[in-house]
C-alpha cells in the first residue's frame, strides 16, 4: 500500500516537471536518470551484461543448484572452471564487478523514486514554485 501511493505521486510527477539527475558509477561512468527513461536504460544496462559475458553465464546452466550465488556452493560449476582454469579469474572478477555496478544503478533507482516522492510531498504541502525546474536543454 506505502509502495503504490509513491508510485502513484511519482507517475503524477512525470507530467509536471521535466527533472533530470545525473549520477557517476563506480567505473566513472556517467548514468543519466530521466522520468520515463529509466526502465529502458535499466534494460539496457541487464541485457549488456548478458550480451558480453554469455561465456561466462554459460557455466551458470552446469551448477548444481540452480539458484547458485557461485561463492562457496558444492556443485558449482563456475568454482570448478575457476580451479581448473577453463574460466580465467579475471574474467570472473570482470563479472562480478559488472553485476555489481548494475546492482548500484538498480539500488540507485530505486533511492532515486524515493526522493522524488518526498520531493512531491514536500511540494504539494507548501506552495508551488518548482514547477519547471531543471535543465534547459
Ligand atoms: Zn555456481
Amino acid at each position: 500500500m506505502k509502495v503504490q501511493a509513491i508510485r502513484e505521486i511519482d507517475s503524477r510527477g512525470r507530467h509536471t516537471t521535466t527533472h533530470r539527475q545525473l549520477f557517476m558509477l563506480p567505473s566513472g561512468k556517467m548514468v543519466i536518470d530521466t522520468p520515463g527513461m529509466r526502465e529502458l536504460g535499466l534494460f539496457e544496462a541487464g541485457e549488456g551484461i548478458h550480451a558480453s559475458f554469455g561465456d561466462v553465464e554459460e557455466w551458470f546452466g552446469t551448477c548444481r543448484f540452480a539458484d547458485c550465488r557461485h561463492q562457496a556452493e558444492p556443485g558449482c560449476a563456475v568454482l570448478a572452471a575457476l580451479k581448473d582454469g577453463s574460466l580465467p579469474r579475471e574474467r570472473w572478477e570482470h563479472y562480478l564487478t559488472q553485476q555489481q555496478e548494475h546492482k548500484y544503478v538498480q539500488d540507485r533507482t530505486g533511492y532515486l523514486i524515493s526522493k522524488r516522492a518526498r520531493d512531491k510531498m514536500t511540494a504539494m504541502q507548501g506552495k508551488q514554485t518548482r514547477k519547471n525546474g531543471g535543465w534547459k536543454k
